[in-house]
């Protein structure tokens, strides 16, 4: 953990028992809670559902997270620390449903009263919230239109907004 995420605890998010994937392996295929820095965006740590599938790997094939990237001649995963938890929902609707944001808590909406969901785009097909580069919340009609590259600074704006 760095010293920005200690700063901050979200007292209401769900507490996930994260395994650190280094050490210990999901039992099985399926979906799971993964936590994990972003892949360029510093200090952004995501809290995210994808999948522990088998992929090809050259003339064999291996569980791997689907955030993984194989290079031709070996599966890489992102840097810096992988964890995963169970997950025991219903498989989510439109893939790689993100979470969380690690340290940012979102004000309910003052038009619908719902809490906002994470939105991504990535410049790739099949890019994930890890290697995503805009965000956005999205509730109702009247409050999902800014997009911003950074989920901290558009929450945080967000927030600071709302509460004004
Ligand atoms: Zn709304």
């Amino acid at each position: 953990m760095s010293a920005a995420n200690e700063m901050t605890s979200p007292s209401e998010a769900p507490c996930y028992a994260f395994h650190d994937y280094r050490k210990e392996r999901p039992p099985v295929e399926g979906w799971y809670v993964w936590r994990l820095p972003h892949k360029f965006i510093e200090g952004v740590t995501l809290i995210f559902l994808a999948k522990y599938r088998e992929r090809g790997a050259g003339f064999e094939s291996v569980l791997s997270p689907e955030f993984d990237h194989w290079n031709g001649y070996q599966v890489l995963l992102p840097k810096g620390c992988i964890e995963w938890a169970e997950f025991d929902g219903a498989p989510p609707m439109d893939g790689h449903e993100l979470l969380e944001v690690e340290g940012v808590e979102n004000v309910d909406c003052p038009f619908c009263g719902a809490t906002p969901k994470w939105r991504y785009d990535g410049r790739y097909f099949g890019s994930g919230p890890a290697d995503a580069d805009s965000y956005r919340l999205e509730c109702c009609q009247w409050a999902n239109a800014v997009r911003m590259k950074s989920p901290v600074a558009l929450a945080e704006k967000r927030n600071a907004l709302l509460c004004a």
